[in-house]
């Protein structure tokens, strides 16, 4: 499980997010919505500890996982990385390796080693909870480029898996993609939801009520810093959210 509390981000002297508190839970999809620029992308960048790569980037408050603060002093970023994984709106395999070493690529990086029969096993199992075994089951060898976008979007995703992250995070994994990989992808989320903490963010709102259960709405008014409205069930949030920008936000009168 994953908390943020009270979370404020700055660049520079510009602050981003203000004060933003969330529980991320296992078995739960959690959707962050909101218009552009309102911090939801800055927001998942802390939660991996990707945010502070930004030279100029400051943050405040507390981000645990599973119970433990992942900016404690002394603790390995590499250790966060691995647990929280990332997918991003363009997909980004390694276009010149295999299809197969793009799933591996990520246990280099953690230092984790695997057999050869061990490797050939997770690579399948990867590519299966990724939805794209059957597809490519035939074409390991090829390079990753060959693959279509909603076809890499499923690699990356395989890739991520590959170090068996306790969070995934997705930022609109789909909004470069054809309906029918879309539809892949949510079929994917959907599947991962028991086995993974995933959160992601849409712009999308059919999809945001399709694939999460919980749904947090994020706002920056008039350059204020971003700020979550509002968070609670999907379907409250759709149907009778407490705010009434809530409502005009899923409601499509923004
Ligand atoms: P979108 O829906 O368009 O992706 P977002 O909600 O993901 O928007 P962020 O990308 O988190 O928004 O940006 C929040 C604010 O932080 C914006 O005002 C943006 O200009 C600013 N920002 C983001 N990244 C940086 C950066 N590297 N340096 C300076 N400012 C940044
Ligand atoms: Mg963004």
């Amino acid at each position: 499980n994953l908390h943020a509390r009270d979370v404020s981000a700055w660049f520079g002297r510009r602050k981003v997010l203000d004060r933003v508190s969330l529980d991320m839970n296992a078995g739960t999809v959690t959707a962050l919505i909101g218009p552009s620029g309102c911090g939801k992308s800055t927001f998942l960048r802390i939660l991996n500890r990707m945010h502070e790569l930004v030279p100029s980037a400051a943050l405040a408050g507390e981000v645990r996982l599973d119970g433990e603060d992942i900016y404690e002093p002394g603790r390995r970023i590499t250790e966060t990385r691995r647990r929280v994984g990332m997918v991003f709106q363009k997909p980004n395999p390694f276009p010149a390796m295999s299809i197969a070493d793009n799933v591996t690529a990520g246990l280099k990086l953690t230092g984790t080693r695997v057999s050869r029969s061990g490797r050939d096993e997770l690579i399948e199992a990867c590519l299966t909870r990724a939805g794209l075994w059957k597809e490519v089951r035939d074409r390991l060898r090829q390079p990753g480029g060959a693959l279509s976008g909603g076809q890499q979007q499923r690699l990356c995703i395989a890739r991520s898996l590959a170090v068996e992250p306790d969070v995934l995070l997705m930022d609109e994994p789909c909004s470069a993609l054809d309906p029918t990989s879309t539809r892949r992808i949510e079929e994917t989320i959907a599947e991962l939801r028991t086995q993974v903490t995933v959160v992601i963010v849409t712009h999308n709102m059919q999809q945001a009520a399709r694939v999460s259960q919980r749904c947090a709405f994020f706002l920056a008014e008039d350059g204020a810093p971003g700020h979550i409205v509002e968070a609670g069930p999907t379907d409250v949030i759709f149907n009778e959210p407490t705010d009434p920008r809530t409502a005009d936000y899923v409601h499509g009168r923004f």
